[in-house]
């Protein structure tokens, strides 16, 4: 299975790379002309070898650290990984602006989102259209936009409802703000509704005389990838006059998503995990009602300088992402804004797959079914575990045969209840994942239906 000239490209890669190094060491204008000529050699030879398909000893990038190449080596069905992997685009603009703080060449304004070249400004105006709210802001990762919404809207003591399949960055972001967490109940379906969210609010009422102050509920949770009834929800923080965060990070960059028609006051995405971007990244989106508080602009002064930064946005501070992050999502958006329009097909090939999975005897899918989503939950614990309890392998058994036929990402050494994620695969390598687990079912003599 393993494709020798991954490992070669990577050589030649970094051999270009030591090229570049020559250049940003040398005095301007004056490169080591014979250094150059060593490297563009060590460069055609690599590249020879690339073309013989000789296999690379190399391993390491430095000191411990390995090459990465499950994404060229193998089907990766990571649960967090599919949305987040680069673009063609990302990839190359990450060369070039890998650099610290490498947007900031044209800053003027001392703010980021002012930045005109790269077009970081126009960047977010686009942000806020493709997510149907107003204001758009980057943050490091959805979890600082939870964080940067419970420090604006929540005192101490003061209530935020979170769905109890919300993820722990809410509850966290929840508790950095010295609020109090109470939780809305999925029930059996593991679906929250706008019902579950108001008997919540009366009962919050109820027992603790308070209004909850927030109402933070995923479109699709970590755990099912379950799709939850985000209009309802919205049209109860309506009526009650809560506002409502639309936690985004598994549908922002993936499904076509209008905070607006939703009636989110707040619209969180994570770059890492749907929008093609490296971590940590993501975005925070509001109403022209929320922005001025949300955004608001420092009041701070030094008491012997006299400093103040009237224009810098506190919870924000300042700027947030600052070079290889931001530069990810720019280049990613492209392709991000056109994928979201086949997020229909995404849903088939997912239940294409879940569908031909469960015909083998004993797998269940613990997800709502049909799928709604790429991220699955699924209870192998009649089939293949089974198969680990008397192998000698045990669990790890499956991960074996799976990275055997080029698969790659699933909970290693787990056969009870696992998730995977399907997000991006083409139809062929669908249908090669959905044969290579009826074939190693096979190979075990587990029934098919
Ligand atoms: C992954 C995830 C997060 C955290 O996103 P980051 O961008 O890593 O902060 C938050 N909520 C849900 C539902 C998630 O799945």
């Amino acid at each position: 299975m393993v494709e020798p000239r991954v490992r070669k490209l990577y050589e030649a890669m970094f051999a270009l790379e030591d090229l570049r190094e020559v250049f940003r060491e040398a005095v301007p204008g004056s490169a080591n002309e014979e250094e150059i000529a060593a490297c563009i050699a060590r460069v055609e030879r690599i590249l020879k070898e690339l073309k013989e398909s000789k296999s690379s000893s190399l391993k390491y990038i430095t000191d411990r650290i390995e090459l990465r190449t499950r994404e060229e080596e193998y089907i990766n069905i990571n649960p967090i990984q599919p949305g987040g992997r680069l673009t063609l685009e990302a990839r190359k603009a990450l060369i070039a602006y890998g650099d610290g703080y490498s947007v900031c060449d044209w800053c003027r304004d001392l703010r980021l989102d002012r930045i005109k070249r790269p077009p970081v400004d126009e960047f977010h105006e686009e942000l806020a259209e493709f997510v149907g709210m107003d204001e758009a802001r980057v943050v490091p990762g959805a979890r600082r936009g939870f964080q940067a919404v419970t420090s604006s809207l929540l005192d101490k003591g003061d209530i935020a409802l979170i769905s109890d399949l919300g993820h722990y960055t809410e509850y966290l972001a929840v508790e950095i703000a010295g609020g109090v967490v109470r939780e809305i109940p999925s029930g059996d379906s593991k679906i929250v509704t706008g019902d579950a969210v108001a008997d919540t609010i009366e009962r919050v009422r109820a027992t603790t005389g308070k209004k909850p102050k927030l109402i933070i509920v995923e479109h699709f949770d970590y755990s099912y990838g379950n799709e939850h009834d985000v209009r309802g929800i919205g049209k109860i923080a309506k009526e009650y006059e809560i506002p409502f965060l639309y936690n985004g990070a598994y549908s922002v960059g993936m499904v076509p998503v209008n905070g607006k028609d939703i009636g989110a006051d707040f619209v969180v995405g994570s770059g890492h995990k749907g929008m093609a971007a490296v971590a940590p990244s993501g975005i925070l989106a509001t109403t022209d009602e929320w922005a001025p508080l949300v955004f608001r602009r420092s009041e701070v002064t030094g008491d012997i300088s006299g400093k103040r930064f009237e224009h810098k946005e506190t919870e924000l501070l300042g700027c947030t992402l600052m070079g290889a992050t931001i530069i990810s999502l720019m280049a990613s958006f492209p392709r991000v804004k056109e994928r979201v329009k086949h997020w229909s097909g995404e849903v088939q090939k997912s239940n294409y797959f879940i569908r031909e999975f469960i015909r083998i005897a004993g797998n269940e899918i613990v997800s709502e079914y049909p799928r709604k989503h790429t991220l699955s939950r699924v209870d192998t614990r009649n089939s293949f575990d089974k198969i680990a309890r008397t192998h000698k392998r045990r669990g790890f058994f499956l991960s074996d045969e799976l990275k055997r036929r080029g698969i790659i990402g699933e909970f290693a050494g787990s056969t009870r209840i696992w998730k995977l994620n399907t997000y991006g695969l083409s139809w062929d390598r669908i249908r090669y994942l959905a044969d290579a687990f009826v074939d190693i079912a096979r190979k075990y003599e587990l029934p098919i239906n």
